[in-house]
């Protein structure tokens, strides 16, 4: 196995995950079948229970896991599926250590950070890196190691010592680390400044880690003479100084690092430049150029409950981007706080509820993504009415889906205190419920998380035609409650079919409403298996109906051309 490493200096926020899946792409590119670890040297098991407001989306993974939103980057960078064990934190590794002091697995002996954590961290990679992602058979032959924080955090030191016990353990020709840093200018001068890098060069060395790569972001690119300081005062060739500069967008970095030789320095120190191939990168390229050069746009209402940070809804916003991409389309994505919707906040705030409404009416297609917490629901449940009503495409994802089933059940079967049983416990219509796979009255991982299948329960549904006329489908899923069957009659009765169900019927994963262009929700997120060149069938399906292009493109399909 052969080991990337890539660590953080300066500051944080660097695109370090972006570089890390890149890093990816340009070996796999080479003919090297790549794997991935995130380390977050948090104490919080997983990502599942950190709130997307401060730390952006949780990922789900198809076995379930809740993790870092930088894994859902190497899934789409890199085209591999991960697993749980891919996210290593803090909080798992001492987890394990602690489990095997209980069991008295270390004989008496003092249970240290050196060497049981370190050890435990050391193993945990070892192993994990072996699990094949790419769907082959085998060990993948390459895996990059992106360490969270930035080197000097205190919180990753154990791991900092776990890398350096490994590098010399798996010895140098199987280790490669590339320091990402920054490169700042400062002042009227304008000159590039090295000396942070300097320093946490310095700072890696000192615990005892050489990095063979430095990968410099800057804003513009970097002189020569900034290149030859660096090489000079950070013990790094001149020639394996990468320099990430800003880009139009982030698919230009693959082909950035390619044109910079990167894949070759990184051959030659893991010793492979003879097994490797020349990478190529054209599909990266033109999709990065299509993307700059797209000029017709389609606007997206997102209506939320967090719009602060978009990186809340990361892999929705990929997925709209990857649909639009493939319809020629640059995505305009309006970002409306769906509190902002409400009867309250136009007594509150009229200026954003003005605004709000304003945005929603302004866009072709709106979406509801997935939530928990009432925040905002009300004013979800409008914007759903709105679209259904004046028939402007609508995607409901999870709470999305939820939503939509509480305003036809309240503005159509007249059922006005249709609720979740999530919002309104004593509701006396709970047309979404709780259903929890497993026990009842066990409160603890009671969320349905992970893949599972929802069958088509008939051809001519617009969801099958988009999923290319499959019987069945595998997507994620992260939620508590679902739609009521005891309802499923009455719904369907009044034309809100659901289409697609899990293997039992019970579970309702698809809706569709009849007479309406384009009016879908899902239980699971198809956010999380969308790919750049391959889009997300309903994502596609909602831009295709923004842009009055969905019929024309499934007659297409269905004469199979
Ligand atoms: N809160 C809802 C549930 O638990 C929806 C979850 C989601 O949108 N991911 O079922």
């Amino acid at each position: 196995m052969k080991y990337v490493l890539v660590t953080g200096g300066v500051v944080s926020g660097l695109g370090k995950g972006v570089t890390a899946s890149s890093i990816g792409v340009v070996l796999k590119a080479c003919g090297l079948r790549i794997t991935s670890i995130k380390i977050d040297p948090y104490l919080n098991m997983d990502a599942g229970t950190m709130s997307p407001f401060e730390h952006g989306e949780v990922f789900v993974l198809d076995d379930g896991g809740e993790v870092d939103l930088d894994l859902g980057n190497y899934e789409r960078f890199v085209d591999v599926t991960l697993t749980r064990d891919n996210n290593i934190t803090t909080g798992k590794i001492y987890q394990s250590v602690l489990e095997k002091e209980r069991r008295g697995d270390y004989l008496g002996k003092t249970v240290q950070v050196v060497p049981h954590i370190t050890d435990a961290i050391k193993n945990w990679i070892e192993s994990v890196s072996a699990i094949p992602v790419d769907g082959k058979e085998g060990p993948p032959d390459a895996c990059v190691i992106e360490l969270g924080g930035t080197v000097g955090d205190i919180e990753s030191m154990p791991f900092i010592e776990a890398l350096r016990q490994l590098s010399f353990s798996v010895g140098p020709d199987n280790f490669c680390l590339i320091h990402v840093s920054l490169i700042p200018v400062l002042g009227v001068v304008g000159e590039q400044k090295t000396k942070p890098t300097q320093h946490s060069v310095r700072e890696l060395r000192a615990l005892g880690l050489t990095p063979h790569l430095l990968a410099c972001r800057s804003a513009q690119p970097l002189l020569d003479s900034t290149k030859e300081k660096l090489s000079q005062f950070c013990h790094v060739p001149a020639g394996n100084i990468l320099n990430i500069h800003d880009v139009p967008n982030i698919w230009h970095v693959p082909q950035l690092l390619q044109s910079q030789n990167a894949h070759n320095a990184i051959l030659k120190q893991l010793n492979c430049l003879r097994i490797a191939t020349p990478p190529h990168l054209q599909e990266w390229m033109k999709r990065a150029e299509t993307y700059d050069n797209l000029t017709n746009s389609v606007r997206i209402a997102m209506v939320g409950k967090y719009i602060g940070l978009t990186d809340s809804y990361l892999s929705v916003v990929k997925a709209l981007l990857h649909a639009c991409i493939s319809c020629s389309l640059k995505p305009s994505v309006d970002w409306i706080a769906a509190s902002d919707l409400e009867d309250e906040s136009a007594k509150l705030t009229p200026e954003a509820h003005a605004a709000a409404w304003e945005t929603l009416k302004n866009a072709a297609c709106v979406l509801v993504p997935g939530g928990f917490g009432d925040r905002g629901v009300q004013g979800m449940i409008l914007a759903a009415k709105y679209a259904r009503k004046n028939h402007i495409p609508y995607l409901g994802i999870c709470l999305g889906m939820q939503i939509s089933v509480i305003e036809f059940a309240r503005s159509v079967l007249g059922l006005s205190k249709a609720n979740s049983t999530e919002f309104d416990d004593s509701t006396p219509d709970p047309v979404v419920i709780f259903m929890p796979e497993g026990s009842r009255t066990h409160m603890g991982n009671t969320m349905r998380l992970g893949s599972r299948r929802t069958f088509f329960q008939t051809p001519d549904c617009v969801s099958s035609q988009l999923y290319h006329n499959s019987e069945y489908v595998d997507e994620r899923h992260r939620h508590r409650y679902e739609v009521n069957p005891d309802v499923v009659d009455k719904l369907e009765g009044a034309g809100l079919k659901f289409v697609g169900k899990d293997e039992s019927g019970k579970r309702m994963e698809i809706l569709e409403l009849s007479s309406h262009p384009f009016y879908v929700g899902a239980q699971f997120h198809p956010e999380f298996k969308s790919r750049p060149g391959r889009p997300s069938a309903l994502f596609l399906g909602l831009v295709l109906a923004a842009t009055g292009q969905l019929e024309a493109y499934i007659n297409n399909h269905q004469n199979g051309s």
